[in-house]
């Protein structure tokens, strides 16, 4: 249906003409999402700029019975921040309220808006003499908002934690538009159920965050990153628990990544350079931040006890920063050079550490068997027991989409038979809802959906996605 013309007049009075709109060839931004999975018909789309005006767009929505979508930079890998039924749900975007509200240096925090982007949180940080740990590849797109979503992980949480640790308090707008101020700064608060943290991972089912407490920390002086060659996950257990033993909360990352998605960035990526190494069915790409400035590497004596234990096989450490952005680019392009490879599908599972080698070796057998045609491309934070266990189909790119669900169930199954989980870090959204409603405890199940009742009873918030 199109947007009535009475409720059109009643947003344009609480945004204004510009930031309603209609017109759907100004729509790509926010109805295009990153996997190329989805696309959103959403009846409108509007960009508020305050929690006031979130909170009268809700207060309408809900007197109207309409389906809300809250968007920030639309990163999301799992088409959680697109419509699910065309033409029925208004999409709220969140990047213009992109503020920073207030810093505490001396109390370690800072509020801001949840529009404001990762990479700009980052910048807030910085200029303040401060430090904001969570960092990912879409940190220039990423909202924080949106990071508290998905309670985003990303390659420091080894050392400070998913978002969920990273934050002191909240405020959101509630599903019939009342705002709850949760901006506390405390680090100690048991005054009962820890409502923040509901809000944390509902990928906008509950309602809309609009501002943020962070923690901050202290601005790291120096990192020492490495690329090392291993011959098997099995050692690179054994590396990650000698640099754990040796380096303590030094040790801020530690990324496993199989030699195939390397070759498909030497191959599809000319451009990206990939330092040379001896030969190696895996790499593991290793960073250690110190506070102290040293005369002598810490990582370079770790390494040599590893290579007398034979855990590793050779390694390189970064000579400066910009050696290590570089060891860092091949992770971070794999990706794009999936993508290039053809039929690229995702995912972000997660394991106890321990099992990962027995659960690479089982899971891989089963997959190979149900689909011979089948590439792995596996890579992720170890340190975590997460990965990002992908699978391209360069002969023919059609057989991964067409046969997606069938090796999503494949691989989940043993997931779950490990004890894992099978979303680590981006959640569920429409793409692992039903693998979700199959593989969750159905008591926890149970548990969401009475909490989503109690919270959003009408159901305005978020239609079809997680629950
Ligand atoms: C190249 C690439 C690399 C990535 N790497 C990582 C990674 O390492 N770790 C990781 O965890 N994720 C990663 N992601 C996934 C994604 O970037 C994160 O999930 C991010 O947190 C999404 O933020 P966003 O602002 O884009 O949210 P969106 O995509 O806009 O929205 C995501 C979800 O959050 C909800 N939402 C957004 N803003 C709000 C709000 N203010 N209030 C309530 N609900 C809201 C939406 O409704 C939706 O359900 C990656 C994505 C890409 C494209």
């Amino acid at each position: 249906m199109p947007l009535p013309n009475d409720l059109k007049d009643k947003f344009i009075e609480i945004v204004e003409v510009n930031h309603v709109l209609t017109d759907p060839s100004l729509y790509g931004p926010y109805t295009d999402d990153f996997t190329d999975h989805y696309k959103s018909q959403p009846l409108v789309i509007l960009r508020p700029n305050s929690t006031e005006q979130v909170s009268q767009i809700i207060k309408l929505c809900a007197e109207n019975r309409l389906g809300v979508v809250v968007q920030g930079g639309n990163t999301n890998l799992t088409g959680s921040a697109s419509t699910s039924t065309p033409d029925s749900e208004v999409l709220i975007s969140l990047t213009r309220m992109k503020n920073l509200v207030s810093v505490d240096t001396k109390g370690d925090s800072m509020v801001v808006e949840a529009g404001m982007t990762l990479a700009d949180v980052h910048k807030c940080a910085e200029d303040n003499g401060k430090f904001f740990p969570l960092s990912f590849a879409a940190e220039g797109n990423a909202t924080i908002g949106g990071c508290l979503a998905c309670n985003a992980g990303g390659v420091a949480v080894l050392r400070y934690g998913t978002t969920r640790e990273l934050v002191l308090g909240i405020e959101v707008v509630l599903p019939d538009g009342r705002i709850w101020n949760g901006l506390r700064s405390l680090r100690k608060d048991n005054t009962g159920y820890d409502l923040k943290n509901l809000f944390m991972g509902s990928e906008g089912t509950l309602g809309v965050i609009t501002k943020v407490v962070l923690k901050l920390f202290p601005i790291p002086k120096e990192k020492e990153t490495s690329l090392v060659c291993v011959e098997s996950p099995a050692k690179a257990v054994a590396l990650l628990n000698r640099v754990k033993d040796s380096a303590g909360s030094l040790l801020t990352a530690f990324e496993l990544i199989s030699e195939k998605p390397i070759s498909r960035v030497k191959k599809n990526l000319p451009d990206v350079e990939v330092p040379e190494l001896s030969p190696s069915p895996w790499k593991v790409l290793l960073e250690l931040s110190l506070f102290e400035k040293k005369e002598e590497s810490v990582l370079e004596s770790i390494l040599e006890q590893a290579f007398e234990a034979e855990e590793i096989t050779d390694a390189i450490i970064a000579n400066s920063l910009k050696d290590s952005h570089k060891f860092w680019h091949v992770r971070e392009s794999i990706p794009l050079a999936d993508r290039t490879e053809g039929g690229s599908i995702h995912s972000d599972i997660s394991l106890p550490i321990a099992s990962i080698p027995e659960f690479l070796e089982v899971s891989l057998k089963r997959l190979k068997e149900e689909f011979p045609w089948i590439e792995d491309s596996i890579f992720g934070h170890l340190g975590d027991g997460n990965l990002h266990y992908n699978f391209v189909s360069p002969e023919d790119p059609t057989l991964t989409y067409r046969f997606e669900e069938e090796i999503r169930r494949n691989l989940y199954t043993t997931v779950i038979e490990y004890n894992g989980s099978i979303s680590a870090e981006h959640g569920i959204g429409m793409l692992k809802k039903h693998h979700n409603d199959e593989f969750k405890d159905p008591i926890e199940l149970e548990l969401m959906k009475k909490i989503k009742n109690a919270i959003d009873p009408e159901g305005i918030m978020n239609p079809g996605k997680l629950i």
